[in-house]
C-alpha cells in the first residue's frame, strides 16, 4: 500500500512515537526500551488439506511486557508479515495504556486468505496454529491473550479457547486465554460490536468537545453529518450502523475490496452488508452508484471519513486530495506518517487509531475479567437493583395517592427505571466511560500544551508516560 518513499508500517509507528518522545523528558534508555519490540516468534507449520501437505507461516509478536498478560488480536490476511505484526503490537501497548486496560502489547497473524478455505479446513489450520503458540505460552490467560482482528472472529476464538483447554485440562482459568469468544463459549455480550461501538462513542465525545470541533472547522453535533466508511467488516459495519441508526449520520460512501458505493442521500448499511455476504462484493448492488476505483471515494466530499479496513490507505499519494475535515482511524495505521504530516498541514483533525479502535480491547478486558471471576456481570445485583427501584416507585405512588395529588408515573418511565442493568448495559456503560475518559485525557494535552497541535501526539504523550511510569515502578 505504501509508495516507495513512504516508511513501512513499523517505521511509521516509530516516527509518530519519536515525535511525541521529543516533547517528553524520558531518559534515552527508557525511550528505547519502550519503543523496541521485545520479541517476535515466527512459526511455519504444515497441515494436510485436500490430499496434500500445505505449509503456513504465522507470527506472534510481543512488544512490551510492562504489564502481563500482553494482549492483541490475531489477523488472517495474505499481507501479514513481521513488520506489520510488530507495528500492530506496538500500537497495542500504547492503546492499552491510553484506555487503562492493564495489559502489555502483542499481536499475531497468519499469512492466509481465509476465503480460500472451508470451515473444516480453517478449524484444522487455526487449531494447529494455536497449538504452536500455546505450547510456547504465547497463548495463555496470564501471559498472552489474543482476540479477533481482520479475517478472524468469534468462531476462530472459540476454536483457540477449546484447543488451549484440551492442552491444559487442569487450568481453571483456561477460558480466559483468548477474548472475543461467542457468548455460549465464555464470551461477553457486546464484544462483537465493541470496536464499532467504541468508534461511535469516540465521535460522540469528540462532538462534546467544543474546542476540538472548532479546530476541525466544524460545528453542531453528529446529527446530519455525512460519513464515508472504508471496509464494511466487523468494525466498519458496526460503526456505520450505529452512527446512521442512532446519531442521525448519513453514510454517503462505503468502500469495499471490489469498489465503492455512494449515495448523497444515505446508504442502507444493513442491506449492503447483507448483499456483500450473498454476492462477495458491492459491484452488483442495485440501490446506489457503483465506483470501480473504490479508493477514490476516500476523497469524496464528506464531514467524517472512517477508514476501517487496513493500514496505509491514506498515504502521500492521496492525502492532499482527502477533503474530510475529520478522520477517525477505526482501522490500525490507515494514515501513514507521511500522510499524517500532509493532513496536519491542512488542519484536518485525526482521531488516532490507538484511541479510536480501543473499544475492542476494552470489552476484551471486561471479558477476561468475567472469565477469571467465573460469573456474568450483573448476575448478583440486577434483581436487587430492580427491587430497590420498585420500592421508590411504590412509595411515590402511595404519596401521590395519599396526598390526593393523583400524579401517575408513565408506564414507559416505570419500565425503563425499573430495569436493573444486565451484562450488555454494563458493558456499554463501561465502554462509554472508558472512551470518554481516554478522550478527555488526550484532549486536555491537545488543548493545553502549546507544543502539541494534534490528537495523535497527545495520545502518544499520555500513553507513553503511563508505560514509563509502569517501568519506573518496576525499578527500570
Ligand atoms: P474484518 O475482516 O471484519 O473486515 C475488514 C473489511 O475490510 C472487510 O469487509 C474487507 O472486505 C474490507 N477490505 C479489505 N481490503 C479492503 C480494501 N483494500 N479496500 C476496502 N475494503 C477492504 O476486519 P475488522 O475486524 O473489521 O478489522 C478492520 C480494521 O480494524 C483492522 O485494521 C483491524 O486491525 C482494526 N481493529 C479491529 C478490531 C476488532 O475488534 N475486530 C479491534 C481494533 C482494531
Amino acid at each position: 500500500m505504501n509508495t516507495p518513499e513512504e516508511p513501512t508500517f513499523r517505521e511509521s509507528v516509530d516516527i509518530m512515537y519519536n515525535r511525541a518522545v521529543a516533547l517528553m523528558d524520558l531518559s534515552p534508555g527508557l525511550e528505547e526500551k519502550i519503543r523496541v519490540c521485545n520479541a517476535t516468534y515466527t512459526v511455519r507449520f504444515g497441515v494436510r488439506l485436500r490430499g496434500e501437505l500445505k505449509t503456513f507461516t504465522g507470527y506472534r509478536s510481543v512488544h512490551s511486557e510492562h504489564m502481563e498478560p500482553v494482549k492483541g488480536g490475531i489477523r488472517y490476511a495474505t499481507g501479514v508479515n513481521q513488520d506489520e505484526v510488530e507495528a500492530l503490537a506496538a500500537l497495542m501497548t500504547y492503546k492499552c495504556a491510553l484506555v487503562e486496560a492493564p495489559f502489555g502489547g502483542s499481536k499475531g497473524g497468519l499469512c492466509i486468505d481465509p476465503r480460500e478455505y472451508d470451515e473444516n479446513e480453517l478449524e484444522l489450520i487455526t487449531r494447529r496454529f494455536a497449538y504452536e503458540l500455546i505450547k510456547r505460552d504465547l497463548i495463555n490467560p496470564s501471559q498472552n491473550v489474543p482476540a479477533p482482528d481482520m479475517g478472524t472472529g468469534e468462531r476462530e476464538m472459540a476454536w483457540i479457547a477449546d484447543q488451549y483447554k484440551r492442552m491444559n485440562t487442569t487450568d481453571i482459568n483456561g477460558t480466559a486465554c483468548v477474548t472475543g469468544k461467542p457468548t455460549n463459549a465464555g464470551g461477553i455480550q457486546g464484544r462483537t460490536e465493541a470496536t464499532g461501538r467504541g468508534v461511535q462513542y469516540a465521535l460522540q465525545e469528540f462532538f462534546r468537545d467544543a474546542d476540538g470541533v472548532k479546530k476541525a472547522g466544524m460545528s453542531g453535533t453528529l446529527d446530519g453529518k455525512s460519513v464515508v466508511v472504508q471496509g464494511l467488516g466487523n468494525v466498519g459495519y458496526h460503526a456505520a450502523k450505529f452512527l446512521s441508526e442512532e446519531d442521525g449520520c448519513k453514510i454517503v460512501g462505503i468502500i469495499e475490496r471490489d469498489g465503492a458505493l455512494t449515495d448523497p442521500n444515505g446508504l442502507d448499511v444493513d442491506a449492503i452488508r447483507h448483499w456483500i455476504a450473498g454476492h462477495g462484493g458491492v459491484a452488483t448492488y442495485p440501490g446506489a452508484t457503483y465506483v470501480e476505483d473504490g479508493a477514490s471515494v476516500l476523497e469524496l466530499d464528506c464531514d467524517i471519513l472512517i477508514p476501517a479496513a487496513l493500514e496505509g490507505v491514506i498515504n502521500r499519494t492521496n492525502a492532499g486530495r482527502v477533503t474530510a475535515p475529520l478522520i477517525i482511524e477505526a482501522a490500525n495505521g490507515p494514515v501513514t506518517a507521511g500522510a499524517d504530516e500532509i493532513l496536519r498541514g491542512k488542519g484536518t483533525v485525526i482521531i488516532p487509531d490507538m484511541y479510536a479502535n480501543a473499544g475492542g480491547v476494552t470489552v476484551s478486558y471486561f471479558e477476561w475479567v468475567k472469565n477469571l471471576s467465573h460469573i456474568r456481570f450483573g448476575r448478583m445485583q440486577r434483581r436487587q437493583e430492580e427491587a430497590r427501584h420498585q420500592l421508590i416507585i411504590d412509595e411515590l405512588e402511595r404519596l401521590s395517592s395519599d396526598s390526593g395529588i393523583g400524579w401517575e408515573l408513565s408506564p414507559n418511565f416505570k419500565t425503563k427505571y425499573l430495569r436493573g442493568a444486565g451484562e450488555l448495559e454494563l458493558v456499554r456503560s463501561g465502554l462509554d466511560d472508558t472512551m470518554r475518559t481516554a478522550y478527555q485525557s488526550m484532549a486536555s494535552v491537545w488543548h493545553e500544551r502549546g507544543d502539541v497541535d494534534d490528537l495523535r501526539t497527545a495520545a502518544y504523550l499520555v500513553a507513553i508516560s503511563k508505560v514509563a511510569d509502569s517501568y519506573r515502578a518496576k525499578g527500570l
